[in-house]
């Protein structure tokens, strides 16, 4: 009997780990046939500065187009594109899509902040980086300063030092650095005091856990860690709006969420633009912003 359960297991993870193989080799042909076919979209997520109410920036977060019009979500296409290589080139077309799409945006007077793009660790490690990205800003016209970089610790992780001269040169271009999903990798407070970073991103799921005190002192020590090393800090996955106002009290000074806006398309976000620029007359007695 238990023989028999055994030889089942068996074969019923031979199963599992074959249809794995499927699904990777499908989506690793999918991201071969987006490419092809420019299927890969750029949507934005506004930062909101917690002190003015202005949006001070924005992350590009990359999503597939399916033929239908549904959006691929990144997190069941990059792991795969990491392992396959190919995030190389959807990290191109990225940073070429959101340099031109907020160099349009200033031309027309929507914008004058920063656009983040997240990249992975394969792209930060390539020998021609700061090369491509000096390419891809001339072609668009994007001043350097417009540009901001997400990585995560494990990036700069696998080789410090190597990233650190990586770090130097894009800051010497103007290029802002921002430490991704932090508090959540392995970087140790020494080499933290050590990267030419300019902002903290404090994972959402330090913001999950405002609801406790222990929570809360956890974002109030990072804040505090940021401040010390003179970087600013911009808390991801804000929802509500409590959780905006402790964030407030603990003097974070950015925040991205939920609660401010989704990721939009280029189009939505263009819109979301001319919204904020629109002057808003102060609340008159009957509570009517009109
Ligand atoms: P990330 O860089 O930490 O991006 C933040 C993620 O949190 C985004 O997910 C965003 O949509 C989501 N988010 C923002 N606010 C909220 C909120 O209030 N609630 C919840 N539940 N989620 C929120 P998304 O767009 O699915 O991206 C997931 C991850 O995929 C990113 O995490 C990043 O690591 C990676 N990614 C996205 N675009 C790119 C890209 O162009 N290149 C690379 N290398 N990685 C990318
Ligand atoms: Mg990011
Ligand atoms: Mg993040
Ligand atoms: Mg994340």
């Amino acid at each position: 009997h238990a023989k028999s359960a055994g030889a089942n297991r068996y074969l019923f993870f031979n199963d599992t780990m074959n249809k794995q193989a499927v699904k990777r080799l499908q989506v690793e042909n999918l991201i071969r046939h987006g490419l092809k076919e420019d299927l890969f979209a750029v949507f934005y997520q506004p930062k909101m500065d917690l002190l003015s109410g202005k949006v001070v920036g924005m992350e590009a977060l990359v999503r597939f187009i399916t033929p239908k019009g549904g959006l691929v979500s990144p997190a069941s296409f990059i792991p795969v594109a990491e392992e396959t290589g190919q995030i190389v080139d959807i990290g191109t077309v990225v940073l070429r899509k959101a340099c031109s799409d907020v160099r349009r945006w200033i031309d027309q007077g929507l914008f004058h902040g920063r656009v983040a793009v997240n990249l992975s660790a394969k792209q930060f490690m390539l020998p021609f980086l700061c090369d491509q990205i000096d390419d891809i800003l001339q072609q668009t016209q994007l001043a350097s300063y417009h540009l901001e970089l997400e990585i995560t610790e494990g990036t700069v992780m696998e080789s410090p030092k190597l990233a650190i001269d990586t770090m130097k040169k894009l800051r010497a271009r103007g290029i802002h650095l921002a430490m991704d999903d932090f508090g959540t990798g392995y970087s140790s407070l020494a080499y933290l005091k050590q990267f030419p970073l300019n902002t903290l991103k404090i994972d959402k799921a330090f913001i999950d856990d405002m609801n406790s005190a222990r929570g809360r002192n956890m974002v109030d020590t990072i804040v505090t860690i940021a401040h010390n090393l003179s970087l600013s800090v911009v808390a991801e996955g804000v929802e509500t709006l409590e959780q905006l106002e402790q964030l407030r009290k603990l003097r974070c000074e950015i925040i991205q969420g939920f609660y401010y806006s989704k990721p939009l398309s280029a189009d939505d976000f263009a819109a979301f633009l001319h919204e904020q620029k629109k002057p808003r007359l102060s609340l008159t007695a009957n509570g009517n912003n009109w």
